[in-house]
């Protein structure tokens, strides 16, 4: 497979001589009349019908008993692992391979990761390195799951659906229920993938989505907490507007909550991008299918949705077979215009996360050195 080629499927395929990125929003609904009529209400912040609204069109959507709106992913999961109860000293097992946010969420709950390998199934958590991580060097006691070397609480299990391809959820659900430890998805790049029909980021206590500029549909910057029940729910929205007690003019709080709350502006773009999801999911269906033939054949392998799950397929990826041919690709295209890039590297080789514990992690550094992301933005074609 020549790089060459690679480009100009993605040009054929996005019809422009320019630049190409990885993934751009488009705005061609009702998008520019919502945000003009927060403006002209001047309701552009935290009251407003718009956030109300997207949250119900969330809930309708993904079948989550409640939804609550944030101001970004990240404080999406930050306060969905606050509601999980994740404590200071705490560990929280998750994937290597996945973007910062995720770990930096659990960084600031005051807890340390348990970075587990990958599944070869869905390129997220591998359910089964979970439970063989579990089995040598934990224990469930009164309290929980302790890790015995260290003596910590093992509290959650913080799944990540990689590129829009739901993880292995039965297994991760029966793992969490054997060992006594809160199941939380980091659902950030799976709005719009399902996991035997069932969506994701609604398997566990709680599900965290976020409507960056670059996800499946925008708010500009937004994320959302979907949650297991209402009284979850409830408690969510109470934490993260902050916890203030209804009264018609009294200030009074009675615990320490969060500024999470997403402005009406920004939910404006939501509902309005929340009538497109349909669409785009199927032009970006279109796409994957456009690449997985331009692979079929050679050695390089196009990631494709697991045989369980029907997924919004957020990110196109192909996994090269080797590091030569994946910086030579990456080299290439970017240099031709067209905006590809290799995965985020491990969590495990940062700074401040390379003292944590660790499983076999052999799986995520094979994805590491050969997976390249291409151009996926939903398109006519
Ligand atoms: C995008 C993303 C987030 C959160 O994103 P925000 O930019 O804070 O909205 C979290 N986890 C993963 C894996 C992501 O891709």
């Amino acid at each position: 497979m020549k790089a060459t080629s690679i480009v100009e499927f993605v040009r054929d395929t996005y019809k422009t001589d320019e630049f190409i990125p990885l993934h751009a929003p488009t705005f061609n609904g009702n998008e520019k009349a919502y945000v003009m009529e927060t403006i002209e209400s001047t309701f552009v912040s935290s009251v407003g019908k718009f956030v109300d609204d997207f949250e119900r069109r969330v809930e309708a959507y993904t079948g989550a008993p409640k939804a609550v709106a944030t101001v970004n992913g990240t404080a999406a999961l930050h306060a969905a692992l606050y509601m999980a109860d994740v404590q200071r000293g705490d560990l929280v097992i998750t994937q290597a391979l996945t973007f910062v946010a995720t770990c930096n969420a659990l960084y600031h709950m005051g807890a340390e990761p348990i970075f587990v390998d990958a599944s070869p199934v869905s390129l997220g958590l591998c359910p089964k390195a979970v439970d063989t991580f579990l089995s040598e060097y934990a224990e469930v006691t009164e309290t929980g799951c302790v890790h015995k070397q260290t003596g910590r609480r093992i509290k959650a299990v913080v799944p990540m659906h990689t590129f829009g391809h739901p993880v292995e959820l039965d297994e991760l659900v029966a793992v969490c229920l054997k060992w006594n430890i809160t199941l939380v998805e980091d659902a950030a790049e799976s709005l719009g993938s399902f996991y035997k029909g069932k969506h994701t980021g609604t398997f566990g206590e709680f599900g965290a989505v976020s409507f960056n500029g670059n996800k499946i549909i925008t708010t500009g910057g937004g994320g959302m907490v979907l949650c297991k029940t209402q009284e979850l729910g409830l408690r969510t929205k109470y934490v993260t507007t902050t916890a203030k007690v209804p009264h018609i003019y009294e200030f009074f709080h009675d615990e320490p909550g969060f500024n999470y709350r997403m402005p009406n502006l920004n939910a404006a773009l939501g509902c309005a991008q929340m009538e497109v999801i349909e669409r785009y999911l199927q032009q970006k269906r279109q796409i994957a299918t456009g690449y997985s033939d331009l692979f079929s054949g050679s050695d390089f392998k196009f990631v494709t949705e697991p045989a369980y799950a029907k997924s919004n397929y957020w990110l196109n990826a192909v996994v090269c077979p080797d590091k030569e041919s994946r910086d030579e690709v990456l080299a290439e295209t970017n240099g031709l215009g067209v905006m590809t890039r290799p995965v985020w590297q491990l969590m495990h080789r940062l700074p401040m996360f390379e003292h944590s514990i660790c499983g076999d992690l052999s799986y995520s550094e094979f994805l590491e050195a050969h997976l390249i992301n291409l151009p996926s933005t939903p398109t006519e074609i």
